[in-house]
């Protein structure tokens, strides 16, 4: 998807120092496009920038739609970074500028390695009556993010941990994998547990983690996380503890080795300065909105009925890095 927010509000991150939980809270926020979606983001927020290399979470639905073309996201930019798309409801239909054309369902993963860069345009199928899911991206490290890109499609097994079902759609965790391609080491599954029921994970000491909660309100290691929350965990734990309360659960679980890089993130690059954010838009609308060379970077996408997006003005203050 597509970001068009510049200028992200405070956001309150209520911290549990016993166990070292930290709560962070979700905003709303606008998606670009004619038609496209309100979103619930988590990431990146002022108390947090990234978990392990994940640098954005954004959570949407369940939304009633109908027609083809309900969510409608016309092509847009990405380097420096990989898209990870993850539906619990819908059906979309994907398509960039390395000739990828897939449909994404529930239970399968779609990753886009933006490296040097990319375009892509997302549109809802005719098929879809609800939209409910994640869009989550990754922050590519310095030696990868120069990388041709390149897209990837898996369908992970589920497998059964304790009380709860996993589906592994990047890393490992306890038996699930994802063949997905990553550049640090790094975790995403979906976890489902009924109610009243719980699950000890291994965890690897090296991450972070972080629980996006969709539905019910577990305990993360003794600390309840509400609906639409994301409960941060710091490295230094050997398990993870997830007990549901009452009603089931369905959670997105995050990890990864700290990224130890200052990123600059501004609407759909990540870069490691100001000006070379600067490059990347002036050459989206060079090459691509203004039509100066369809040959450049971020090549062309087949297929879309409509124009790109063009990027919106830089701000009037210089970009700053986060962490
Ligand atoms: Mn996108």
């Amino acid at each position: 998807m597509s970001s068009l927010e510049s200028d992200p509000v405070e956001t309150i991150c209520v911290s549990d120092p016993a166990s070292g939980v930290e709560v962070l809270e979700p905003r709303e926020v606008p998606l670009g496009g004619p038609r496209a979606l309100t979103v619930r983001r988590t990431l990146p927020q002022r108390a947090r920038s990234l978990i392990g290399a994940w640098c954005f979470a954004d959570h949407y639905g369940p939304d009633p739609v109908s027609g083809p073309g309900a969510m409608d996201v016309p092509p847009h930019p990405h380097t420096g970074l990989q898209t990870v798309s993850w539906l619990f409801e819908g059906e979309i239909e994907h398509r960039d500028s390395t000739g990828a054309h897939a449909l994404i369902r529930p239970g399968q993963v779609n990753l886009m390695t933006a490296g040097a860069g990319i375009q892509h345009s997302e549109v809802s199928t005719a098929a879809t009556a609800r939209l409910h899911g994640v869009q989550l991206w990754v922050a590519l490290p310095d030696a990868a993010r120069g990388t041709v890109p390149f897209f990837e499609h898996a369908n992970p097994a589920p497998v059964s941990v304790g009380d709860a079902t996993l589906r592994v759609f990047v890393g490992a965790l306890d038996g699930g994998a994802s063949p997905v391609t990553a550049f640090t080491p790094l975790l995403g599954a979906q976890l489902d547990l009924p109610a009243g029921g719980a699950v000890t994970l291994p965890a690897d000491p090296a991450f972070e983690y972080g629980l996006l909660v969709d539905a019910g309100s577990p305990r993360l290691a003794g600390v309840g996380i509400p609906t639409d929350h994301l409960g941060y965990l710091p490295p230094g734990r050997t398990e993870l503890r997830v007990e549901a309360g009452d009603a089931p659960v369905r959670a997105v679980l995050l990890g990864g080795a700290p990224l130890g890089e200052p990123i600059v993130m501004w609407w759909n690059f990540v870069g490691r300065s100001h000006d070379e954010i600067a490059a990347f838009r002036a050459r989206w609308q060079g090459d691509v909105i203004d039509g100066g060379d369809p040959t450049g970077p971020f090549g062309r996408v087949e297929g879309y009925p409509g124009d790109a997006l063009p990027a919106p003005a830089l701000p009037n203050v210089r970009l700053q890095p986060r962490d």
